[in-house]
C-alpha cells in the first residue's frame, strides 16, 4: 500500500516507529470492518499520519460520523478475533491477477477489479518485492510493516471524515478519507482524546472570534489579520512590556518602512532566492508606463525586475536589511559597540493558503525583532542578554516549561561562511548562554544555517503541546554582504558580527499561543477588560457608574453592566467574556461605599471598600502578577 504522496522506500518503511506500525495496522482493521459493511468499497492508501492514521476509500455510501459507531463495533470484532497479520510475497503477475479479481483490499473476489491497487502496483519499481498482508479474509497490497495481530489495536477511535482527491490530484476521483487514531493502551488514548478536547476548548481561532480579539476579512485578504480593539490591548501590553525590558538592556527602538528597493534585497540575498515565499515585487510607476507603451508582457516585466533593468520594490520579508542600513549610516568605533536596534517590525511572507491557520500562521506578522552589531569578543555577553529576556518574559507569563535547540555546524562540511575560529567561539558562547538558562537543551550538529549557529525556543503550553517560537541567530554573512565595519582599537577597520533575535517569533503567533495557554483568561495586566461593575438593580446604576469612573481614573480598564438583566445573568456574561474581576454593587455596597468582589475563577472574595479594591487591582497590574 503506497503513500498518496511520494513512494517511500522499503528502508524508510522499516523505520516506521512502533506507534506508526500500530496505527497503520489499525488502518487495515478499519478497512476490514468497512469491507464487511460495504463490500463494494475500493481502498487506495492508508498510511499512518501525525496523531493517527487514515484510509482513503471510494464508496457509494457517504460515510458520516453517524456511521462511526457501526464501523467501530465491527472493528472491535476484528480486534477481538485477534487475527494474525500474515505477510506473503507474491509475483507481479499474481498481484495483478488478484487485483483484477477485486481481491486486494477486500474479503473475497469481486466482480469489479481493485482499481486503485492496480494503479499502485504499476508504481512499484521493477525488481522490488511485492507483498500482501492478510488478516483473516482481508487481503491488502502492502509493504508493511505491521504489528503481530489485530488484537494489538485495542485502543482506537475514529476521528473524522474528509474528502480527498486520489493522489491529491484534482483531476482524479474524489475519495472519502476516514481518519482514526490508535494507541498502545486505553489510558494513552484517553489522554490523547482529553488533550484534543481541551485543545478545542482553547482554540485561539474560536476564542479570538468570541472574545472579539482579531478578525480575518475576505475583502482585506487571506492570512492578513486585523487586530480588533480588545486584541490590540493585549498586543500593546505585551509590546510595552517587552520594549520596557529592552530599554533596560540598552536597546534602541527604531521604525522602518514596510517596503524597500529590490536592490536592498538583492544585496541581502533575499531576492531573488526566496521569491516563492514573498509577495511579488512591484515596479515604479514611470517604468510601468514605459513597459505598457512597449506592449511588454507580465513576463517581460518580471525579467526586467529580476535583472534590475527596472527599479522595483518589495514588501519586506525581513527587517534586517533596513536595520543594517541604519547601522551603516554612522561611523562606528569599537567603543560604540554593541549597537542594538529593536523594532516591532511587520513583515510579509507568501504562505500557501493551505498552511494558514488563525493568527499563528499568517501572511503579515510583526516580529519582536532586533539586530545586534558587536565585536566577536562581545558575542557571548550579547547572547546571554537575549536569553535573559526570554527567561524574564516566560517567567512573568508563568511558562516555565520550555526547551532550547542549539543548531551547530557540521564539522565536516565547508559550506559555512566566516572564520572557523570565530565559529568555535560563537558556538561555545551559545552553549554557555544556554547552559546558564538552566533549561533542557539539545545540540544539533549540522543544523546551523550556512551563515551562523543559532538557538531556537520551544515552549510547552498548559496542556502539553509544543510551540516553536523564535530564534537567536548569529550571522557572519550579512555584515560581509553589506560590507559593514567599525574602527578597532588598532585604528583599522574590522567586520562586526550580527545577531538576529526575535525570541517570541511574532506577536501574532505569541498572542495565539497565549490565548490557548490561558484559555482566554488572561492575567489582569493583559486582560482587555480588567474589571466589570455590575449593578444589582436600576437604583444602583449611578453608583456602579461612579465606581467604574473611579477605576478608569486610576488607569484600570473597567466597564459597567447597567442593563436590565438579573445579577446572575450579568455575572454569567462577565465570566463568558473572561473578565478577571466582577464588582457587584447594590444598596449595601452603596451605603458603605464598598464593592462585593468576585473573581473569574476564584472563590467569592467578599466585600471591601472601593478604595481598597482600586489599590489592590492597581498593584496587581503594576506587578504583572499571574
Ligand atoms: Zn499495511
Ligand atoms: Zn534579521
Amino acid at each position: 500500500m503506497a503513500d498518496d504522496k511520494e513512494r517511500k522506500t522499503l528502508e524508510e518503511r522499516n523505520q516506521m516507529s512502533d506507534l506508526e506500525r500500530l496505527r497503520h495496522s489499525c488502518a487495515h482493521v478499519m478497512a476490514t470492518a468497512i469491507a464487511r459493511l460495504w463490500p463494494d468499497a475500493q481502498f487506495s492508501a492508508g498510511p499512518p499520519v501525525e496523531g493517527g492514521f487514515f484510509y482513503d476509500v471510494d464508496l457509494k455510501h457517504r460515510i458520516s460520523p453517524d456511521d462511526f459507531p457501526v464501523i467501530e463495533a465491527e472493528m472491535k470484532k476484528v480486534v477481538k478475533a485477534n487475527q494474525v497479520f500474515e505477510r506473503e510475497v507474491i509475483s507481479r503477475e499474481q498481484a495483478i491477477e488478484m487485483a483484477q479479481k477485486g481481491r486486494l483490499a477486500a474479503l473475497e473476489e469481486r466482480d469489479v477489479p481493485s482499481v486503485f491497487k492496480i494503479d499502485l502496483l504499476e508504481e512499484i519499481p521493477e525488481g522490488e518485492e511485492i507483498s500482501i498482508f492478510k488478516n483473516g479474509d482481508f487481503w491488502d497490497l502492502c509493504a508493511g510493516p505491521h504489528v503481530g495481530r489485530t488484537g494489538n489495536c485495542k485502543a482506537f477511535k475514529l476521528m473524522s471524515v474528509a474528502s480527498a482527491f486520489y493522489k491529491g490530484d484534482a483531476s482524479k476521483p474524489q475519495l472519502q478519507r476516514i481518519y482514526g487514531t490508535c494507541f498502545k493502551n486505553k489510558t494513552l488514548l484517553t489522554e490523547h482524546l482529553d488533550q484534543l478536547e481541551e485543545a478545542k476548548k482553547r482554540d485561539h481561532r474560536r476564542l479570538g472570534r468570541e472574545l472579539g480579539l482579531f478578525h480575518f476579512d475576505e475583502m482585506v485578504g487571506q492570512g492578513l489579520p486585523l487586530w480588533k480593539p480588545k486584541g490590540s490591548i493585549i498586543r500593546r501590553q505585551l509590546q510595552d512590556f517587552i520594549a520596557g525590558e529592552l530599554d533596560k538592556q540598552g536597546y534602541h527602538q527604531v521604525f522602518t518602512p514596510h517596503i524597500g528597493k529590490l536592490d536592498l534585497y538583492r544585496t541581502s540575498g533575499h531576492f531573488p532566492y526566496y521569491e516563492e515565499s514573498q509577495y511579488p515585487p512591484f515596479a515604479e510607476r514611470e517604468a510601468l508606463r514605459k513597459l505598457t507603451e512597449d506592449d511588454s508582457s507580465c513576463g517581460d516585466l518580471m525579467n526586467a525586475l529580476r535583472q534590475g533593468a527596472v527599479e522595483g520594490f518589495m514588501l519586506k520579508p525581513m527587517n534586517c536589511p533596513h536595520h543594517i542600513r541604519i547601522f551603516a549610516s554612522d561611523h562606528h568605533s569599537y567603543r560604540d559597540l554593541p549597537v542594538r536596534l529593536a523594532e516591532f517590525g511587520t513583515v510579509y511572507r507568501w504562505e500557501q493558503s493551505g498552511e494558514l491557520g488563525g493568527i499563528t500562521r499568517t501572511r503579515s506578522f510583526t516580529q519582536d525583532d532586533a539586530h545586534l552589531f558587536c565585536t566577536p569578543e562581545q558575542l557571548g555577553e550579547e547572547i546571554q542578554g537575549c536569553l535573559g529576556l526570554v527567561k524574564t518574559v516566560f517567567g512573568v507569563l508563568g511558562m516555565s516549561d520550555y526547551t532550547v535547540r542549539l543548531s551547530l555546524r557540521d564539522p565536516d562540511s565547508s559550506k559555512y561562511v566566516g572564520d572557523p575560529d570565530n565559529w568555535d567561539k560563537a558556538e561555545d558562547a551559545l552553549r554557555d548562554a544556554v547552559q546558564s538558562l538552566g533549561v533542557d537543551y539539545t545540540e544539533e550538529p549540522g543544523e546551523a544555517a550556512f551563515y551562523g549557529p543559532k538557538i531556537d525556543f520551544v515552549v510547552k503550553d498548559v496542556i502539553g503541546r509544543e510551540w516553536q517560537l523564535g530564534t537567536v541567530q548569529v550571522d557572519y554573512n550579512l555584515p560581509e554582504r553589506f560590507d559593514l565595519s567599525y574602527v578597532g582599537a588598532d585604528n583599522k577597520p574590522h567586520r562586526p558580527v550580527m545577531i538576529h533575535r526575535a525570541p517570541f517569533g511574532s506577536l501574532e503567533r505569541f498572542v495565539g499561543l497565549l490565548i490557548e495557554h490561558f484559555e482566554g483568561k488572561f492575567p489582569v495586566w493583559l486582560a482587555p477588560e480588567q474589571v466589570r461593575v455590575l449593578s444589582i438593580s436600576e437604583k444602583h446604576n449611578a453608583y456602579a457608574k461612579e465606581v467604574t469612573s473611579m477605576l478608569a481614573e486610576a488607569g484600570v480598564r473597567a466597564a459597567s453592566d447597567i442593563s436590565d438583566d438579573k445579577i446572575g445573568a450579568k455575572i454569567r456574561l462577565a465570566r463568558l467574556d473572561r473578565v478577571p474581576y466582577m464588582l457587584v454593587t447594590g444598596a449595601r455596597e452603596e451605603e458603605s461605599q464598598s464593592v462585593s468582589v468576585r473573581h473569574r475563577d476564584r472563590e467569592d472574595l467578599g466585600t471591601m471598600t472601593r478604595n481598597d479594591f482600586v489599590g489592590q487591582v492597581c498593584e496587581e497590574i503594576r506587578t504583572r502578577s499571574l
